[in-house]
């Protein structure tokens, strides 16, 4: 078996377009992604507060 197995789209099941390994099309592509943040989004632990302070790049920035 010299032929390479084809890789189906993960999403909906087509065969894989090459420009847009591993998927079909651009639209499951971008449903993978929507997929992997939204789950990402669920997973339990300490969530990420996007207002905590940076330490470290602070120093140029004066608070009021
Ligand atoms: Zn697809």
């Amino acid at each position: 078996m010299t032929v390479p197995k084809k890789q189906r789209c993960p999403i909906c099941g087509k065969s894989e377009t090459p420009a847009q390994k591993p998927f079909c099309s651009q639209g499951c592509r971008d449903r993978d992604l929507l997929q992997w943040l939204g789950d990402g989004y669920r997973i339990p632990g300490p969530p990420a507060d996007p207002n905590a302070p940076h330490p470290g790049l602070d120093s140029t920035h004066d608070p009021d």
